[in-house]
């Protein structure tokens, strides 16, 4: 039964990730300060900063949601 559980948590889990994923990140440019710590975080460069907010690149973005943990202003959706 735990066994079970567990096995269905993980779906989930895994499941959200490949929706994440699927979807892509984007920045909700209300909340963008433009600080620029996701553009310096991004591993291949997706991201930059345009007229003071962030852009990401869907094309480059490999959905590691570096910059959405390194927001600090939860612009990163
Ligand atoms: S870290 Fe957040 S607030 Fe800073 S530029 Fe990126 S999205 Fe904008
Ligand atoms: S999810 Fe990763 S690859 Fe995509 S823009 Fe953010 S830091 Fe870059």
């Amino acid at each position: 039964m735990v066994k079970k559980l567990a096995l269905s948590a993980l779906l989930v889990v895994l499941l959200a990730a490949v929706a994440i994923a699927a979807s892509g990140y984007r920045v909700e440019e209300a909340r963008c300060t433009g600080c620029g710590d996701c553009d310096r975080i991004c591993p291949v460069d997706a991201i930059e900063i345009v007229d003071g907010k962030s852009r990401i690149d869907p094309d480059k973005c490999i959905a590691c949601g570096f910059c959405q943990v390194v927001c600090r202003y939860d612009a990163i959706r």
